[in-house]
């Protein structure tokens, strides 16, 4: 007989990944709480069991609903891998705090959305490591999943959105980073994504961010380029594009752009990509754009996308009669912030 069979192992809570997501250390949220940092840890690896008291203190800590701390950590698949698209390097710190906002993000929008959003269309298709399909053939299947032509892809959040993907856009506190996506087994992907790109390269990221929720389940050596092959594809698909990419100049990938919807840079890397655009041609377009300054500023702005799924919801539940605080408590958020992250800010 065991002594351990009497003692109830207590539930690890939600605290060190909302602590995180305030951008808080554990000394941080000690000196806040008055709770000391040997038992906050310890609360959060859930050695020790949280008394109703001490939940409280450290809710309004924190500055969320008690409601919040209560779920279970492995509510929300701590498994799922994130992925973010970096610019250069982001400091560790940061990428954490953003991996736990995201962790919450899947909560708020279960608890905004329901099962209210369009069904989930979005196949998983990992890339075989035979390499017999190729990132490439991945993004023409995804396009005819989501019943895309062949001709330029229009409104790529739509698109997404209608086949299930949840997209937030957000300051994500740093330039360093555009998106981040996670797609936990059983959930739909949700995908943070940044508001200080340009539209064309947002559009590029989003593409990006979804080539890795579809094919790396498992993280890969190649899975950076794998994932930008895919956007290339799916963005630019080579049958449609090819013929287009003839004898490019300047003024020529300035006219292509809008209709893609992707960067100058993008259609000439593409143009090279498939050989349509020879190295030296591509050197020379390239030296052109540093020129011009393209390079850091191109001309030509693509109309910014903004996800709307979450916004038509929201109103729905307003009209059918909930308030403002119906719905936050749904997303175990407080009123101030459920109107700051879901309604522009504005109540
Ligand atoms: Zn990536």
């Amino acid at each position: 007989m065991s002594l351990l069979g009497a003692i109830e192992v207590p539930r690890k809570i939600l605290l060190g990944t909302v602590r995180i997501a305030r951008g808080l250390t554990q000394s941080e949220l000690s000196r806040r709480s008055g709770v000391s940092q040997a038992l906050l840890s310890k609360l959060e690896s859930g050695v020790v069991p949280v008394d109703p008291e001490r939940l409280a203190v450290l809710a309004a800590a924190l500055d969320v609903p008690v409601d919040l701390l209560t779920v279970a950590s492995d509510e929300i698949g701590a498994s799922s891998y994130v992925f973010h698209r970096k610019r250069s390097t982001l400091p560790v710190s940061k990428a954490n705090q953003l991996r736990a906002e995201l962790d919450l993000t899947h909560l708020q929008v279960d608890g905004i959305v329901g099962d209210r959003s369009p069904k989930l269309q979005l196949p998983r298709r990992p890339l075989p490591e035979d390499g017999f399909d190729s990132p490439e053939d991945i993004a023409k299947e995804i396009r005819q999943a989501l019943g895309i032509g062949e001709g330029p892809m229009g409104r790529l959040v739509q698109a997404l959105e209608g086949a299930g993907v949840v997209v937030v856009s957000r300051p994500l506190g740093s330039t360093k980073i555009d998106a981040m996506v996670s797609w936990p087994d059983g959930r739909r992907p949700v995908v943070l994504l940044g508001d200080h790109a340009p539209a064309d390269r947002q559009r590029f990221t989003l593409a990006h961010e979804m080539a890795h929720a579809v094919m790396h389940q498992i993280p890969t050596e190649d899975q950076e380029t794998e994932a930008d092959r895919f956007a290339s594809e799916f963005l630019m698909p080579a049958r449609t594009i090819r013929a287009q990419l003839d004898g490019l100049s300047v003024p020529k990938l300035a006219r292509l752009k809008p209709v893609w919807g992707v960067s100058m840079a993008a259609l000439l890397r593409r143009g090279r990509d498939l050989g349509v655009t020879s190295e030296a041609q591509y050197r020379s377009l390239n030296i052109e754009l540093s020129r011009a300054g393209y390079r850091t500023n191109e001309p030509v702005e693509i109309p910014r996308e903004s996800p709307t799924m979450l916004d038509a919801v929201i109103n729905e539940r307003l009209t059918a009669g909930e308030s403002i605080a119906d719905i936050a408590a749904s997303a175990r958020m407080t009123a101030r912030e459920f109107t700051e992250l879901y309604m522009g800010g504005d109540a």
